[in-house]
């Protein structure tokens, strides 16, 4: 090993690694310039002699043109030759990637090397932490779904649950069951007996309505129809970004279905309502039900759209998740009064 090394050393010979930019084929050799280099890279990449190879570093994306700067790059650094009409985009785009191609199962252990080794060299916190726990999930059994096959992943849990997807759906179920059991208490503490009865009544409308939705346990059901969940078909969830915003710009994803780690840790993923449930939801329903004119009726199905529905709910990583006043996010007692 150290003849070898000393060898490599006094004759200027370091080594590299290359890659294409389909990421199929990563290897490992020995350069002592750019030239020779691009001349072994493409042999071993099995690129034709008349094909133009522009050589990039994996990390950033940078073009690697002269011998000066090649000289200045550490050794094992990855290059990837790229051909006409490819473009790289650097670490970010193997994230990307994999965040795109979530059904893919076939090249997931090549995706997990790939991942670990670009994590060997990456400064950035939050890239590592996206990176690890997407590496960690990869790697987990996702694809089980019977009790039998992960006990584990059923720990705690009480024995009428037989698959995971029933565990989910009956997450999803609480969540919504719960939000139904606050609107009622507030509309309960009503003083205006009038405006209560008829609360409670457009409550029960509610209620049949949700029953008939099973109380929309599919939100959580990888194996519900894909408009009525939230995950993709292999159980993962993407963060909707914080109430102000159209996305997540952190990445935030997780598979519940992977583990029981992450079960649990989906427990501090938040539904959380645009339009505020209990500040500005129930009072202006209160509200619309104290001014209802005698001829008017309550719009319960308005209620319903902004306490249980994807219009009004966003699935956010707690980080996402912003406590700070909507002041811009408002109903109007108009919406809930039918003429
Ligand atoms: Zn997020």
């Amino acid at each position: 090993m150290l003849n070898r090394f000393m060898s490599l050393f006094s004759s200027g010979m370091r080594a590299y690694k290359v890659q294409n930019c389909s990421r199929e084929k990563r290897v490992g050799l020995t350069a002592k310039s750019l030239q020779d280099l691009v001349t072994k890279g493409r042999d071993k990449l099995h690129i034709p002699e008349d094909e133009e190879v522009t050589v990039v570093i994996e990390d950033d994306g940078t073009v690697v043109d002269s011998e000066s700067f090649f000289k200045k790059l550490p050794s094992q650094t990855v290059f990837i030759f790229l051909i006409e009409g490819e473009i790289w985009k650097g670490a970010g785009d193997l994230i990307f990637e994999a965040l795109n191609n979530l059904h893919g199962t076939a090249r997931r252990s090549e995706l997990a090397d790939q991942i670990r080794d670009l994590m060997v060299d990456e400064n950035a916190p939050e890239k590592i932490s996206v990176m690890s726990q997407y590496l960690d999930m990869l790697e987990m059994d996702i694809e089980s779904e019977e009790r039998y096959e992960n006990e584990d992943w059923f720990d705690g849990l009480s024995k009428k649950y037989k698959t995971k997807s029933e565990v989910m759906r009956n997450s999803a179920q609480q969540r919504i069951r719960s939000y139904y059991v606050t609107a009622k208490e507030q509309i309960q503490k009503e003083a205006d007996p009038a405006t209560k009865s008829l609360l409670l009544d457009l409550l029960e409308e509610i209620h049949t309505a949700l029953k008939s939705n099973d109380f929309h346990g599919s939100y959580f059901d990888r194996n519900a129809a894909a408009k009525q969940r939230l995950c993709d078909k292999k159980g993962w969830f993407k963060c909707e970004g914080p109430f102000d915003r159209d996305t997540c710009d952190k990445l935030h994803t997780i598979n519940p279905y992977a583990s029981r780690g992450y079960r649990q840790l989906f427990g501090l993923w938040n539904l959380d309502h645009v339009i505020e449930k209990s500040r500005e939801v129930i009072p202006t329903l209160l509200e619309a039900a104290r001014k209802k004119p005698k001829y008017a009726n309550m719009n319960w199905k308005e209620a319903y759209r902004l306490l249980f529905t994807r219009e009004n709910l966003k699935l956010v990583q707690i980080g996402c998740h912003k406590k700070a006043s909507r002041t811009d996010k408002r109903c109007d007692v108009a919406d809930f009064l039918l003429k």
